[in-house]
């Protein structure tokens, strides 16, 4: 790829300045058209799968599925599921597009995190009755994070998931969270596949699935921990993964504390 380029003028007047300022507008323009494209390959690629699935299954009964009540039975629920799969793909590549207007919409939002973590907490323990989940609180119940709710909510279920999907063997998720002076430190470890040292640098990257078909088979399109990461990256937030094959990992979070408010004036309180 080549970039456009205003020739540099040498003296250092208005006009070079003028023009650097506008090749540096061209190079951002740029880098934003590239991944614009590389999102669009991306995605013709990841629709391709479902598409051709459910194209299969769609001349199998077109072909027999009058006369075969079992082609009709199996081909119609495989289609429906793979509609379903499908619009989930859909709703993610959404979410993840729409991560670029947070700042200016949610940058204002803050959200108790205690509670949030409690309330997942239960509900995991409730949805995989199979797994043992032990949530260990270091923080005040008042503890406030910079983030909308529904955000850190659906990162915290990203990762959730993850951890029961790819633990097969020991069905044991640890949650934790606790604070220092600036961030809530929340941390995910399950004690499942693990993530090979080569993958891991990748694995936030959309569409990246260290098993193609594995992650596939447990309805997974690669794009939730990509989704994950810009998520947290918008409230100024990190996240980062420890892992071992065969011993597990830790997916670590850190959502900056809430800007303490100045105390609001009381409206009883009028002084005029
Ligand atoms: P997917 O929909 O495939 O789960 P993600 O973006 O959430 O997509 O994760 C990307 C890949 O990272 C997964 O396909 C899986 O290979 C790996 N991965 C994520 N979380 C874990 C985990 N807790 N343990 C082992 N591997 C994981």
């Amino acid at each position: 790829n080549t970039t456009m380029r205003i020739p540099e003028l040498s003296s250092g007047d208005e006009l070079s300045e003028l023009t650097s300022e506008f090749n540096h507008m061209l190079d951002k323009t740029q880098r934003f058209v590239d991944a614009q494209s590389s999102f669009v390959t991306d995605v013709s690629h990841e629709l391709r799968t479902p598409v051709a699935v459910l194209e299969g299954h769609l001349q199998l009964l077109n072909r027999w599925g009058k006369d075969d009540p079992e082609v009709l039975d199996e081909s119609l629920k495989a289609s429906l599921q793979e509609l379903q799969r499908m619009k989930y793909l859909i709703q993610e590549m959404l979410d993840l597009s729409k991560a670029d207007q947070i700042e200016e919409l949610y940058a204002h939002e803050t959200t108790e995190v205690s509670g949030l973590l409690k309330e997942i907490y239960n509900n995991f323990k409730m949805i995989h009755p199979d797994f043992s989940i032990v949530l260990d609180l270091d923080l005040e119940d008042e503890t406030y994070v910079q983030i909308y709710r529904n955000h850190l909510e659906q990162v915290l279920i990203i990762l959730m998931d993850n951890a029961v999907k790819y633990s097969e063997k020991r069905k044991e998720i640890h949650m934790s969270a606790s604070k220092d002076s600036r961030f809530v430190n929340i941390a995910i470890q399950d004690f499942g596949a693990g993530i090979p040292e080569a993958d891991r640098k990748n694995i936030f990257d959309r569409f990246y699935r260290v098993d193609k078909a594995r992650s596939r088979d447990k309805g997974g399109n690669g794009l939730g921990l990509s989704i994950a990461k810009k998520l947290i990256e918008s409230y100024h937030g990190e996240i980062t993964v420890e892992s071992s094959v065969g011993s597990g990992s830790i997916f670590r979070i850190d959502v900056p504390l809430a800007i303490q408010k100045e105390e609001a004036p009381d409206p009883d309180d009028d002084n005029d």
